[in-house]
């Protein structure tokens, strides 16, 4: 694995700075591999994200940070994460492809000044999201007592 791009930087002055300092750091070592859409569990709950690869998503993504309007997928990709952090050991750059999204998230929903590009969520999916984030993290035995 490669240093992450954060090493050696000084430290953010605010919050603004630190998110932007992320987007920065995510576009200076992100190679778009594809290996943090490829871990991620949240694909196989989209039919839009069932034939996209992830070098070319993860493009879209970076795009968006770059301040341009970034593709569908991308969009369908920010919006299903549920930052199960599944991403972050596959990055082989030391990229925390995790905070790549939030920032990405961040900027499509309008919260950085710039257009919103998604809707904010009413959450339609809220529930099923939170269903899937839990099958993830809980077994079966204590998903049953969750439910009940
Ligand atoms: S695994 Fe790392 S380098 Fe590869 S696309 Fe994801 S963030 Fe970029």
């Amino acid at each position: 694995m490669a240093d992450s791009p954060a090493a050696d930087r000084p430290r953010a002055q605010n919050l603004r700075d630190y998110i932007d300092r992320l987007g920065r750091d995510s576009l200076a070592g992100c190679t778009a591999c594809g290996k943090c859409f490829e871990a991620c569990p949240m694909p196989g709950y989209s039919q839009a994200l069932a034939a996209q690869t992830g070098p070319a998503i993860v493009e879209g993504v970076l795009q968006l940070l770059r301040g341009a309007r970034g593709s569908d997928a991308a969009l369908e990709w920010i919006n299903l994460c549920t930052y199960s952090a599944r991403c972050v050991p596959a990055c082989p750059e030391g990229v925390n492809p995790m905070l790549m999204l939030r920032v990405a998230r961040m900027k499509v929903l309008g919260a950085l000044g710039d257009a919103p590009q998604l809707e904010r969520p009413e959450d339609k999916a809220f529930f099923r999201r939170i269903h899937a984030f839990a099958a993830l993290q809980l077994n079966d035995d204590e998903i049953d007592a969750w439910q009940r």
